[in-house]
């Protein structure tokens, strides 16, 4: 168990037995009226990457898998009713599955699991702004990227770039960043977007949550890379720079954390 500012106190469970899915804890004390406790899990994937079937380890055993998944957060919601299922971005392209259909059995599992709310990666724009736009149409859960102008219109009233979510009584703002999409997608592609500083509108979106919205915790859907050195800046930046953030649920370079990192009290 951490202690930390603002009455939060984190347990980190990570359940090796639930492959692809990190499980945390998470303990709010109120100071408003005395001390009252008040709790949620947050379950948390990234780079999923069209993984819809198993893959086999080189011993022969299956991993990942949306199927897996499934039963694994369907274990989990048994004994924990408030529950927060957030992805970090990258959930398309690496299999067939999306040269075939496009990304949209991606979406429609995702809704099954019930996910809450979803960061963009960069993969998500291989197909394209409008194709992206199409297939978000069909998901159930919230989009946040707070960073890009989107110039096309369908998409931009889809993409949000913050979302509210109150779990057991924890108002908990969760808002999004996508790493800078020049090297990473084609010259066309990246037309259709504009990139704006992560840093700055991370402050703009813990300023939001926290003075106007009130909210007590502060989650962001990261796809900067918790350590990519080529990125311009990456998670551990984030957190050396924005401390108001009290979690940051990094994707995209595929970072494997045998524990969480704590910087600057994030
Ligand atoms: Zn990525």
């Amino acid at each position: 168990m951490l202690f930390l500012p603002h009455s939060l106190q984190l347990i980190f469970t990570m359940r090796n037995n639930f492959h692809n899915l990190i499980v945390l804890f998470i303990i709010v004390l109120f100071n408003s009226f005395g001390y009252s406790q008040s709790s949620f899990t947050l379950i948390h994937t990234n780079d999923t990457h069209s993984q819809i079937e198993p893959y086999l380890s080189i011993n022969g055993d299956e991993l990942g898998g949306i199927m897996r998944r499934y039963v694994a957060i369907q274990e989990i919601r048994k004994d924990e009713p408030h529950l927060l299922l957030l992805d970090a971005g990258d959930f398309s392209q690496g299999t067939p599955y999306f040269n075939y259909f496009g990304g949209e059995v991606e979406i429609r599992l995702m809704n099954m699991l019930g996910y809450d709310a979803v960061a963009l990666g960069n993969h998500e724009f291989d197909n394209g702004s409008a194709a992206l736009a199409k297939r978000l149409k069909k998901a159930c859960f919230t989009v946040v990227c707070a960073n890009y102008i989107f110039h096309n219109k369908k998409l931009s009233k889809i993409v949000k770039p913050y979302t509210i979510i109150t779990v057991n009584g924890i108002k908990v703002g969760i808002f999004g960043l996508l790493t800078n999409l020049q090297e990473l997608t084609t010259p066309a592609i990246f037309k259709e977007v504009t990139y704006l500083d992560p840093i700055n509108k991370a402050k703009e979106m813990v300023h939001i949550l926290k003075n106007k919205y009130q909210c007590d915790l502060i989650i962001c859907l990261s796809h900067l890379g918790v350590d990519a050195a080529k990125a311009e800046i990456n998670d551990i930046q984030l957190a050396e720079q924005v401390g108001e953030i009290d979690i940051i649920v990094g994707g995209h370079s595929h970072t494997y954390l045998e524990e969480p990192k704590i910087i600057n009290n994030v």
